[in-house]
């Protein structure tokens, strides 16, 4: 591995450092051979990984630091808060000259773990390590991890479970909830550190005339563009807070997260969300929410020499970008996935109209895309209790595509609709094996998720096409992890 040391060069204020404590008895769960070459890791680091990924061998060029940061949860200041159960362990840089974080979460206590007790369950840790993939294959922008090991110790959620370690790869770990710590307790580091933030995850930013606001542009914009992508494939992240989303428009944490089956707007995951929150529709609003939380700590920065309303307007007009950005990329890619012209006037409303469909009959969003993809028109409308509904929209739809180029429309169709996702039943199922010992589940499942625009005959099972049947009760996903 190629070190690059870099948080450590931060003022010491803003992290602590703290050695992992491993588990009794960590063994193999899995490991992604395949980002472990990305990162230039070596055949001794290769030969090693399970006791990097259980916390057993540190590097001595990385000291391992807990960071320091707050957030505003479910809409409500939080205060301080930190990496209460992970520990920074490496920043090394990738095959393509990229910077990459080494996170190891489940590493014990630090004096940011709060009420809790430093540690990550197998059952979390393994949803975690398959969203991350699952996302990263859909090709949006989200933490990965190198590999996850299980063990022979307890940890106490609501039943004893088993406890493990994820070793999680992010080109960054800096929240807008640093901003949040910083502007709050120590705001005499703020300039500094948004100046680090800029050089070291911006630094095309560093020759515009005001690189705060290009910087601020930058966020919004990749932010925007991050959650269009779940928009699309119908991921519902579950507790969006200003401490599980990144500076470099990426995300982490996914804990309560869940890939939609049914076609419901107003769909959440999340059992621990009463209110709603986070609901698979409100997500480009709470998204707006938390930059626009975020912004708020970028008005102390204004340049000494400029008018601090002028200032403010400045950053607020940044954040006008955020909606016109996400629709352009929601609408773009909407039209793509339905294999209509974006230039056409008319493809919108029709996918839209292809939407309300979905959700009256309460049909599986990525099937129903690859059976438009197939032209399987017949399997779609079988579904249907309301079959003109159906025809009609069938017959716009045929219309708009008469006279364009079909074919270059249903190649992109094919590269953007995703033939597999990760259903809450597929996830279970491999926990379940783990937590007895057996992870070819998960192995199958990382496969099968690892090209997911491709049809895998072999690999796929009929439960990975389908929801579940409604007098099967639902897996209960909450908070606890
Ligand atoms: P998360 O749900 O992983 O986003 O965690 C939210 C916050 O709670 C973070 O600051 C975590 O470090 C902290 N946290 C969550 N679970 C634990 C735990 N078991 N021990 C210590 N801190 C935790
Ligand atoms: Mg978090």
């Amino acid at each position: 591995m190629q070190f690059q040391v870099r948080y450590p060069t931060l003022n010491p204020k803003l992290y602590y450092h703290q050695q992992p404590v491993p588990l009794h008895g960590a063994k193999a769960g899995h490991f992604n051979a395949a980002l472990a070459e990305q990162l230039n890791w070596s055949a001794q680091d290769k030969n090693d990984w399970v006791t990097i990924c259980s916390g057993q061998k540190t590097f001595s060029e990385f000291e391992p630091l807990a960071m320091v940061y707050a957030g505003h949860q479910f809409g409500q200041w939080a205060g301080q808060l930190g990496d209460g159960r992970g520990l920074l362990i490496a920043q090394i840089i990738d095959r393509y000259g990229k910077t990459i974080d080494l996170h190891l979460k489940g590493a014990g206590l630090t004096p940011y773990s709060r009420m809790g007790d430093g540690r990550a369950v197998l059952r979390s840790t393994i949803r975690e390590y398959l969203a991350g993939h699952a996302l990263n294959a859909l090709g949006i922008a989200a933490s990965n991890a190198v590999g996850f090991t299980s063990s022979d110790q307890g940890v106490q959620r609501e039943k004893l479970e088993r406890g493990a370690m994820l070793l999680r790869t992010s080109d960054c770990h800096i929240r807008l909830g640093h901003f949040e710590w910083i502007n709050q307790y120590q705001p005499e580091l703020l300039r500094e550190f948004t100046q680090k933030c800029i050089e070291w995850h911006y630094p095309e930013c560093l020759n515009e005339a005001k690189p705060i606001l290009a910087f601020a542009k930058a966020v919004i914009e990749r932010t925007a563009l991050m959650i269009s992508g779940w928009q699309l494939v119908g991921f519902a992240h579950g507790v969006m807070n200003t401490d599980n989303l990144n500076i470099t428009g990426s995300t982490l944490d996914f804990g309560p997260y869940g890939f939609m089956e049914r076609f419901r707007p107003n769909w959440i995951n999340n059992h621990s969300d009463h209110h709603g929150r986070y609901t698979y529709q409100n997500q480009p609003s709470m998204g707006h929410w938390n930059l626009w939380t975020w912004l708020n700590n970028l008005v102390p920065l204004c340049p000494h020499d400029y008018d601090k309303e002028q200032w403010k307007n400045d950053l607020a007009a940044c954040l006008e970008q955020f909606e016109p950005c996400f629709l352009a990329h929601y609408k773009t890619g909407l039209c793509e996935k339905m294999g209509l012209p974006i230039f056409h006037k008319d493809s919108f409303d029709c996918a839209m109209a292809f939407l309300r469909i979905l959700q009256s009959e309460q049909l599986d969003y990525t099937q129903s895309f690859v059976r438009l993809q197939n032209q399987d028109y017949t399997a779609l409308i079988d579904d249907c209790l309301d079959r003109r509904q159906f025809e009609s929209f069938l017959s716009h739809y045929q219309q708009i595509r008469e006279h364009q180029n079909t074919e270059a429309l249903d190649q992109r169709m094919r590269e953007v609709n995703p033939q597999y996702i990760l259903r809450n039943h597929m996830a279970q199922k491999a926990i379940e094996m783990a937590e007895g010992n057996d992870f070819s589940e998960v192995e199958r499942l990382f496969n099968l998720l690892s090209t997911p625009f491709s049809k895998q005959p072999e690999l796929e099972r009929p439960e990975d096409l389908a929801p579940l049947s409604s007098d099967v009760p639902e897996v209960m996903v909450s908070c606890s992890s």
